[in-house]
């Protein structure tokens, strides 16, 4: 099964990972105030923020929830219904190489994710693709062209591969 298959299409098969050690050491040291995206990546333990979906892209992944978990290292996006949303989250602030704006760097972590089985994501590639450019103004090969750029991203799929196959893909 392919990360984007266990990410997006089938949010039961992949179960948080949950560190009850970290979560009570921080309950003890009073930390846990502050700390409401405390759930580590799925993936590779990176630190995550739990931001809400574009509606145009929860309508198009068909996932049922339109809360997610971004993953800050990876840029893994896991569906996270239930989960408290981070606040005041500036991608800005995690890498210049995002979108400024959330929702515009949530769909693009969502677009790498699906462009891990371009195969079977293809048309929800197309309507990610679609709110980029229309909804946000946002080039995604260009995106993907920056995020590759920063050596503190290690997604599981390349994205300099991926985006020579989406520009195929879009006829670029
Ligand atoms: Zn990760």
């Amino acid at each position: 099964m392919t990360v984007l298959s266990r990410a997006v299409r089938g949010p039961q098969a992949v179960q948080p990972h949950y560190d009850h050690s970290i979560v009570s050491f921080r309950l003890m040291t009073g930390l846990s105030i502050v700390m409401t995206a405390g759930i580590p990546c799925g993936l590779c333990e990176g630190n995550t923020v739990v931001r809400p979906m574009p509606e145009s892209i929860t309508d198009a992944l068909e996932i049922g929830s339109s809360i997610v978990r971004v993953c800050e290292h990876c840029l893994t996006v896991e569906p996270s219904p239930g989960t408290q949303i981070t606040r005041n989250w500036e991608p800005a602030d995690v890498s210049e190489a995002l979108p400024k704006d959330p929702e515009a760097a949530v769909a693009t972590a969502v677009l790498l994710t699906l462009l891990s089985s371009l195969a079977l994501n293809r048309e929800e590639i197309q309507s990610v693709v679609e709110y980029l450019e229309t909804e946000q103004g946002v080039d995604p090969l260009l995106a993907l062209d920056r995020i590759s750029t920063v050596p503190e991203f290690d997604p599981p799929i390349d994205p300099k591969r991926r985006r020579a196959q989406l520009a195929q893909l879009l006829n670029r």
